[in-house]
């Protein structure tokens, strides 16, 4: 009781010694827990166990998607607790526990808990092209996933293949590149947890960068006897955003001088950092806001015939423009059309709307496209959160009976039990949704402003550059309020 006392307060204190932020590696339990070289070892073995019963229920099981857990606890229970939960709370900390690396770091460090003084990586150790340096291939990656999320979605057999070669593939990178090379360059869904986890409550920080700086054998880099040097490739020490920490806590074992802290912190914390902004992590954000505005349009609007495109096996008996591959063609185009090039163009020209506006001719349009990208961040996050409440309060039921009979062939031990297809509250969702989306335009806004701030401290002019940003922020909530209402 007394100690709970103590971190009650010590909460309150260090939130006002240290401008909002609590370091949660102060509460001894957490502290020794991400320690512990097995905490980490035993997350990804327990999510190792679920995917690959999801991966053979995917080839072995029910055919039927809502009746085999490859779907349902996939995309509707694992993406739920992704989206709505983890990232915005706990940043990274899906990384911290997926399972798709694991083969290839046992692999490359021959041991599965312990670090063994004398190591050596089973990698060829090749440097990572200077060229994909960047999350371009984490866009068209997920991009290319995103165009096929109906056959995904519906076919046990297809989730389990993707998965499986999300599997094989981190094995071959690791032999070749060393460590998570896999993790920060490829991995589709490693790529918007970047991004979103700008947003995030929860930070991975140097507590005194000039100890870092002075400190000439920085193990957090290097790594010791206690762990190894960071996996992600960066330099803990000089942390600044979350976008490429996999909060694998290798350097909080390492450090000898305890200088990280785990911290709670306000949301949106990494938008107004300057560091690592570029093109590739803007085009991100126009990407994730624009299939959130698609997904919403195909799964969840009244408009059977863009189910029917999205599916490039699916022949209705309506004429062969508009069957298989006639009308996955068209689907295509504008889902990479719009992500691509439609929404970056409006975006552009708001931007240069912007400049004018501002009546500041010193600061290159380029580098105010890419700042005043990241304001996307909090309602792109939200509209995917909008997106996701429905497949949970509509489908529920899935995931209990998923529960009950895992691969969906009647296998149900409590036979005779079935919880029917019962959506929850539908009728209020959309002001849910709407709701969400609110918060995340606020916090849009609130970041555009000071964005503006950042490139024009003088005068009024950051006031004139961010009243068309606010126009085009309204404009792309209004468009998601039309979509959740109807
Ligand atoms: S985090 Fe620790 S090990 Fe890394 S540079 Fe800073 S003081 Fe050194
Ligand atoms: S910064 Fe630390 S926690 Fe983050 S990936 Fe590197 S070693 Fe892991």
């Amino acid at each position: 009781m007394a100690a709970t006392r103590w971190h009650v307060r010590d909460f309150f204190s260090s939130l006002i010694l240290h401008r909002g932020k609590f370091d949660l590696l102060q509460i001894g339990i957490i502290n020794r827990l991400l320690k512990h070289r097995a905490f980490q070892y035993a997350a990804m073995m327990v999510n190792l166990f679920v995917f690959w019963v999801i991966i053979l229920s995917g080839f072995f099981g029910s055919p039927v998607g809502n009746r085999n857990i490859s779907i349902v606890f996939v995309w509707i229970l694992w993406w739920f607790a992704l989206i709505v939960l983890m990232v915005p709370l706990l940043s990274r900390i899906w990384c911290t526990m997926c399972p798709l690396p694991a083969f290839g770091e046992w692999l490359e460090r021959r041991a599965l808990v312990k670090k063994r003084s004398a190591f050596k990586y089973l990698s060829l150790r090749k440097p990572w092209p200077s060229k994909l340096n960047n999350i371009w291939l984490q866009n068209l990656g997920f991009l290319a996933i995103a165009t096929f999320s109906a056959l995904l979605v519906t076919r046990p057999v297809v989730t389990a293949i993707v998965l499986l070669i999300l599997f094989v593939v981190p094995v071959f990178l690791v032999l070749i590149y060393s460590r998570r090379v896999f993790c920060r360059f490829i991995c589709p869904v490693g790529g918007f947890l970047g991004l979103f986890s700008m947003f995030s409550a929860l930070e991975l920080r140097p507590k005194d960068k000039t100890l870092c700086r002075n400190h000439m054998t920085k193990e957090c880099v290097r790594g010791n006897d206690n762990g190894y040097g960071c996996p992600w490739i960066i330099y803990p020490g000089g942390l600044e955003r979350n976008n490429y920490c996999g909060l694998c806590f290798e350097c909080i074992k390492t450090c000898p001088y305890n200088n990280l802290a785990l911290n709670l912190r306000s949301f949106g914390g990494d938008i107004l950092a300057k560091t690592g902004r570029a093109l590739d992590e803007a085009w991100k954000s126009f990407i994730m806001l624009t299939l959130a505005g698609l997904y919403i349009l195909v799964m969840q609007g009244p408009w059977g015939v863009l189910k029917d495109w999205s599916n490039v096996f699916w022949a209705p008996p309506y004429g062969w423009a508009l069957t298989g591959v006639g009308g996955f063609l068209p689907y295509v185009g504008i889902f990479w059309g719009l992500s691509l090039a439609v929404t970056p163009s409006v975006f552009f020209l708001f931007t240069g709307a912007s400049k004018l506006a501002s009546g500041v001719r010193s600061v290159p349009l380029k580098k105010l496209f890419i700042d005043f990208s990241y304001e996307l961040i909090p309602l792109a996050l939200m509209a995917w959160i909008a997106f996701s409440i429905p497949l949970l309060l509509v489908n529920w039921s899935y995931i209990v009976n998923a529960l009950l009979d895992p691969v969906g062939l009647g296998w149900n031990v409590f036979s005779g039990l079935y919880v029917p297809w019962t959506p929850l509250i539908p009728a209020v969702i959309p002001y849910l949704q709407s709701i969400v989306l609110a918060v995340g335009l606020a916090y849009s806004i609130k970041y555009s402003y000071r964005l503006a701030k950042q490139n024009f401290p003088e005068g009024k002019a950051a006031l004139k550059a961010f009243l068309p940003q606010v126009v085009f922020l309204t404009f792309v909530s209004m468009i998601f309020l039309w979509l959740f209402m109807g």
